[in-house]
């Protein structure tokens, strides 16, 4: 791999640039409305974030509330199984509510606090945002209002139970399919209309800027806190680190501790039921340069040009593309992405709870496939994975699909 062509010692001070660009990607393709609302962001968070206030309460959220920093364990029973390669997971499945999506949720709710804001909104398509934002709107005493498409609304009961249980409102939308895309454009159209009052929370490092660069400092903890653990661990730096991409903030807060290392980094994208368009959401791997949803990024699409229909058996990873950052760190070469299928992914997931006792999330499974993977093409050496997510709310799904394997 490459670790050349960019000194990554400078890196986060020059990427991304004033507008949001990461090279030609990112930026923010909005309204006039939306401009200025996030221009207002963009101002209170480069403000507050380098405010010793903000930072130390976001600590203490982190330590007292969140449970961090989340272990790293050795998967002792599974490197022994497949060879020599020592497999290692950074336990984001113990972050509180059960996957990493919190860490960035719980700092833009703090930041719509710093900010006067009375109200959080977002839209959600499994549901796992809209839990992890009503979490934080609870906590500070905000209102929320969490977008959701009919369809999906039948289809994520327990989790729309969740959300209603934390207080938010949720609004269902019935244009369309009644799926995320509407979900995402009503919420955008309500943002344009209440932004005065309220903050719209972007579930991962995508959207306009500043959310690619904001979502993914606040996620960095997981890099932050894995370099340091693993070192105290093993004494060195691992030779790889894997991370699972849907939209891309777990793998972002993961890379970004590492960027500036002799480490090779590995993103892992949804192959699904296979290479042919509407089989997968492998977007960085088969997609090319597009704009949707205000930036500029890698994204698959249909033969009008229009965001492509996308699946997988990982609710959380089927978006028709992927953050600008990771469109960016592929061109450079620093970060290969690669893809794993529903079937590869199904049987991790089984492994990785026999083996080692731990359920992941099926999104999760796929980085954990990857590992699994390059372990045997290794032969020596160590390798990190980001485990996203607990797996309690895939079960029932994959007993019904799969059977007990
Ligand atoms: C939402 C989710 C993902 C995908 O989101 P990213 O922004 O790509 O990290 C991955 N794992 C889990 C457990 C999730 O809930």
């Amino acid at each position: 791999m490459n670790y050349d062509n960019v000194d990554f010692g400078t890196y986060f001070k020059n990427y991304p640039d004033k507008e949001g660009f990461f090279g030609k990607y990112g930026g923010a393709y909005i309204s006039e409305d939306l401009k200025k609302a996030m221009e207002e962001i963009s101002e209170a968070y480069f403000t507050i974030c380098k405010s010793s206030k903000f930072i130390s309460e976001l600590r203490r959220i982190r330590r007292e509330f969140q449970g961090r920093p989340t272990p790293i364990s050795h998967l002792e029973r599974l490197s022994t199984k497949l060879g020599n390669v020592q497999l290692y997971v950074k336990r984001e499945d113990l972050n509180h509510t059960g996957a990493h999506k919190l860490n960035h949720c719980m700092g833009e709710a703090l930041l719509a606090k710093y900010m006067g804001k009375k109200k959080v909104i977002a839209e959600t398509g499994a549901g796992q945002h809209g839990v992890a934002l009503a979490t934080a709107a609870a906590y500070f005493g905000l209102e929320c209002d969490i977008y959701m498409g009919a369809v999906d609304i039948k289809k994520q009961a327990p989790n729309v139970a969740r959300m209603k249980i934390l207080g938010a409102n949720v609004v269902e939308v019935t244009e369309g399919l009644a799926t995320l895309k509407e979900a995402v454009d009503a919420a955008f159209k309500a943002y344009s209309r209440e932004y005065k009052d309220c903050i719209y929370c972007i579930g991962s490092v995508l959207g306009p800027h500043p959310f690619p660069v904001m979502v993914r400092d606040f996620q960095s903890v997981v890099g932050i806190e894995a370099r340091e653990q693993f070192i105290e661990m093993t004494g060195e730096l691992p030779d790889a680190v894997v991370a699972c991409v849907g939209g891309g903030s777990n793998a972002m807060g993961m890379f970004s501790g590492f960027l500036n290392d002799p480490v090779d980094i590995y993103g892992v994208e949804p192959l699904g039921k296979g290479t042919k368009l509407g089989d997968h959401a492998a977007s960085l791997k088969y997609g090319t340069e597009g704009i949707m949803h205000g930036f500029n990024s890698i994204m698959l699409k249909d033969e009008n040009g229009e965001p492509a229909p996308v699946y997988s058996v990982a609710s959380g990873l089927d978006y028709p593309s992927s953050g600008p950052e990771h469109a960016f760190l592929q061109d450079l070469g620093r970060v290969k992405y690669d893809v794993i299928s529903d079937d590869e992914a199904v049987d991790a997931f089984f492994t990785l709870s026999r083996l080692e006792g731990i359920i992941p999330a099926i999104e999760s499974s796929h980085a954990v496939a990857y590992g699994m993977k390059l372990a045997k093409e290794m032969k020596r050496g160590s390798i990190l994975i980001n485990l996203s997510g607990r797996g309690d709310k895939d079960m029932d799904y994959i007993i019904e699909k799969y059977g007990i394997k």
